[in-house]
């Protein structure tokens, strides 16, 4: 009897702090809230704090039409396709970044 409410009690932190993905709480310390301030608490707690958040950006970065290579830096032509006696202009292209 007293373990099955101790597992249904560790089973319901367990839960709770499932609940702390994609949340600014990890899920360490979600579990540490439910397990030593019940997990009632422990939900209150993670329901309250905000979502994480995400950055996202479009960084440019530089192709070689010929050779497909893709370059951080600017260049006015593929430094690789210039070793072979070629002048490839490079495409600008936009790629998403998301942090
Ligand atoms: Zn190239």
């Amino acid at each position: 009897m007293l373990t099955s409410l101790a597992f249904g009690y560790f089973l319901s932190a367990v839960a709770v702090s499932l609940l702390s993905f994609g949340r600014r709480i990890s899920f360490t310390n979600a579990l540490t809230i439910s397990i030593f301030l019940t997990p009632i608490s422990g939900l209150i707690t993670v329901l309250n704090i905000g979502r994480s958040l995400r950055v996202s950006r479009y960084i440019t970065k530089y192709q070689c039409p010929q050779c497909k290579k893709v370059f951080t830096e600017p260049h006015f032509i593929c430094p690789q396709c210039e070793e072979k006696k070629l002048q490839i202009d490079l495409h600008q292209i936009k790629h998403l970044q998301i942090t």
